[in-house]
């Protein structure tokens, strides 16, 4: 069941260089539970790996990496206000999202077009376009990579928060999500509260839109606005939009009062990253085989033959101007490894 020194390459939407020393395909539950009845099991090193779109490759991977395709979707059943709908770790996530939509299971519209798998999505809690991953989420199926047990961790136990959950805190790496189950709302309110998805909307003549319309419409937004990974290798948002407390942004809001900002319901204060980014002189910028995308400065694009030291090089670049002209700290997006 385990290969040895498999090239990695090819499963990072980075296009980063690196292999695994050991490297197995997960397919089913039980493949898994056998796996960890070898004695193999408990000497190495594990990661696990999804669709490789939130992912830094820093070099090569000593252990064993466990690349998930647990397959399946399927509704599990109606309750009166809500469809409660099941999907393997292992499948596309943006696939499962159309294949809801088909069936009349709306909610997850906006989330259209992320890369990566729906067992990967909530580790990071994925969101976009005013809406977050966890407000879909009822629980996930779980194996406990030290026991071999089942755990179902229901959305509370998740600690979900903005681009963070449990997986990515304390429990990382110690979880293989086998299956997320959602509880996707019968009573259905468009939310479109972004501006582009506004006007992506006014530009195709629609005034009611369904859920599939919003979904075709950022298809379309991200499209342009987004490297294609197969042409660029990138992991989207390099780094988290910075939260900042009011006295922070005050401060900055008086210096730079053009600087876009949201306020959150606690009350702090999130900055558009991909503007202190641009002002500071970064967007579009080469260096060597890394760049700041051009559309987007929150986005970093491998332009050919980067490693991973050269991402993070560029990376820390950005994050010390960014300190040094706003005093604003950047915090990476992507897992590390
Ligand atoms: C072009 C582009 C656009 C993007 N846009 C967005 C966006 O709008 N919003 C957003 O939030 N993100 C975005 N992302 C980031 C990324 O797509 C998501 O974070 C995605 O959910 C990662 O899933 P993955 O399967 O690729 O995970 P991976 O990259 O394979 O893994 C990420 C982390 O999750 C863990 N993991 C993966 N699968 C499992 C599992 N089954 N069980 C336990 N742990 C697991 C890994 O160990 C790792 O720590 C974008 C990325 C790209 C390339």
């Amino acid at each position: 069941m385990l290969k040895r020194n498999v090239p990695l390459h090819h499963l990072n939407t980075f296009g980063l260089p690196a292999s695994a020393s050991w490297f197995t395909t997960i397919s089913t539950p039980t493949e898994l539970a056998a796996l960890i009845d070898t004695a193999e099991w408990h000497y190495l090193e594990r990661f696990i790996l999804g669709g490789g779109s939130n992912l830094i490759f820093t070099g090569d991977f000593a252990g064993l990496v466990l690349h998930v395709k647990i397959h399946g979707m399927e509704l599990v059943r109606e309750d009166s206000d809500a469809w409660i709908v099941r999907a393997g770790a292992g499948e596309r996530w943006h696939s499962f999202v159309y294949w809801t939509l088909a069936h009349g299971w709306l909610g997850l519209e906006n989330l259209a077009f992320i890369p990566g798998t729906v067992g990967g999505a909530p580790v990071q809690n994925i969101g976009a376009y005013g809406i977050e991953i966890s407000e879909r989420v009822q629980c996930l199926e779980t194996v406990d990579l030290k026991t071999g047990k089942t755990v179902i961790f229901d959305r509370s136990a998740c600690q979900f928060s903005y681009r963070d959950s449990v997986f990515k805190g304390d429990a990382a790496g110690r979880y293989l999500i086998n299956a997320v189950v959602f509880r996707l709302p019968k009573l259905w309110e468009p939310l479109i509260n972004h501006i582009d998805v506004i006007k992506e909307l006014e530009a195709m003549k629609i005034c009611n839109p369904t859920a599939r319309n919003i979904a075709d419409a950022i298809v379309a937004i991200r499209t342009r606005k987004l490297p294609d990974p197969e042409r660029f290798g990138n992991a989207g948002s390099f780094f988290k939009n910075p939260v900042v407390d009011s006295a922070t942004f005050a401060c900055l809001a008086s210096q730079y009062p053009e600087m876009p900002y949201y306020i959150q319901p606690d009350g702090m204060i999130k900055l558009a990253g991909g503007w202190l980014i641009e002002r500071c002189g970064w967007k579009g910028r080469k260096f060597g085989p890394v760049g700041v995308y051009e559309k987007q400065a929150l986005v970093l694009v491998n332009c050919g033959g980067a490693s991973g030291r050269d991402v993070l090089a560029l990376a820390f670049a950005i994050q010390k101007s960014v300190q040094a002209v706003f005093g604003v700290k950047l915090v990476h997006e992507p897992v590390l490894l």
